[in-house]
């Protein structure tokens, strides 16, 4: 609890294998063995043929079939359709390729079948790490917590994320720093969600800034990579709060890309949240490297040349339907969430 100083906390954590290192896809085989898992069917979003032909290459004979039709948000259909190449090639695992699109996919069919999750992450999503899924069905995204969807074997490989272009990096890499202010002032924070998380925004602030200008850079792509798991472990312990709805509003019923929602409004939430959360506040700050953390965040979207809301394609007349879907629900967030006060933030948001 890092406002209030109580001193006692509970959590609990689901079991999971990770394997991380540049090249370590080449231990993928040796991997499953050690699982026991021997026919996985191989589940990515169009366009990734160049990692889906290096996983294939380590995958055989592991491979039961690949499903490459992994859409944003788990619509129905894509999991109807993957779920029809799955009993026909009747795998023991699925192994997802990509960013949290493919991961999700991959949680959905873990759902509904009871097979065990393999996950190869190639954004910074942090997905991989949590036990929390999401479909759509038509306009509506469900949202929920379940172990039994969480990847039972995550292998984190820098080397297939050299190929994720700049914008969707500096995007991708703010979604998990979202993930990890937001766990940093969670009502749920405990001392070690609360170290997962500081330690997860001073590597990504780092890295990225790097990546920003050199996306080749191996050594700034593990550290990414390592900010990513750590905020992934630190999402998946704490409750989310208003960053978290609003992206999720913003990216389901509006449709704007999800990472790139999270990352502009970012330094907006961060402001409005500042006075209540002071101590988080002090943490993000000295994880920025900087004793403000509503400028360092600022400046870092700058560095990073985060899009904003406009520029994402949201604007003015959307914002009341917006404020009322952010609050229909209660959700923990250290200031009091209401419909006039998210019209204010999103206004803002929309002037910067
Ligand atoms: P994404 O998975 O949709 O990937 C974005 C784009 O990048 C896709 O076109 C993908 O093919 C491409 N891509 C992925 N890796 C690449 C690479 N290495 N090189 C080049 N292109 C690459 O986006 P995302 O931001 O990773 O995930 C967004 C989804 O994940 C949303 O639906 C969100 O709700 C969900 N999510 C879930 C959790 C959770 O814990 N359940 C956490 C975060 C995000």
């Amino acid at each position: 609890m890092t406002e209030g100083r109580n001193p006692s906390f509970a959590y609990s954590t689901h079991q999971v294998r990770v394997v991380f290192g540049a090249g370590s896809l080449t231990q993928l085989a040796a991997e499953l063995d050690r699982e026991g898992l021997r026919h996985v069917l191989l589940l990515t979003t169009p366009g990734r043929a160049r990692e889906l032909d290096a996983v294939v290459a380590q995958l055989n004979p592991h491979l039961a079939g690949t499903y490459a039709g992994a859409r944003p948000h788990v619509p129905a259909e894509a999991i109807q359709a993957a779920r029809d190449v799955l009993e026909r090639v009747e795998p023991d695992a699925c192994l997802t390729l990509g960013g949290g699109s493919a991961i999700g996919l991959g949680k959905a069919l873990a759902q509904k079948t009871g097979l065990p999750l393999v996950a190869i992450p190639t954004t910074y999503s942090g997905s991989e790490m949590t036990s929390i899924w999401g479909v759509t069905d038509g306009e509506v995204k469900r949202t929920g917590r379940d172990p039994a969807v969480a990847p039972r074997l995550v292998l984190y490989d820098p080397e297939l994320t050299l190929s994720l272009p700049a914008e969707s990096t500096a995007a991708s890499g703010m979604n998990a720093i979202a993930h990890a202010v937001e766990a940093a002032y969670a009502p749920d924070a405990d001392p070690v969600s609360s170290l997962l998380a500081w330690d997860a925004i001073r590597r990504l602030a780092d890295s990225l800034t790097i990546l920003v200008n050199s996306p080749y850079d191996r050594a700034a792509r593990a550290e990414a990579l390592t900010g990513a798991h750590l905020a992934g472990r630190a999402l998946d312990m704490t409750s989310m709060g208003l960053q978290h709805k609003l992206a999720h509003v913003l990216a389901g019923s509006f449709g704007l890309p999800h990472a790139q929602a999270h990352a502009a409004l970012l330094p907006c939430v961060v402001a409005f949240n500042a006075t209540a959360a002071p101590e988080a506040m002090d943490r993000i700050a000295a994880a920025l490297g900087t004793d403000d953390a509503v400028s360092g965040i600022a400046e870092l979207a700058k560095v990073l040349k985060i899009k904003s809301l406009r520029e994402l394609g949201f604007n003015a007349a959307m914002i009341p339907r917006a404020a009322a879907l952010a609050t229909q629900a209660a959700y923990a967030n250290p200031r009091l969430v209401t419909e006039p006060v998210v019209r204010t933030l999103l206004e803002s948001a929309l002037a910067a």
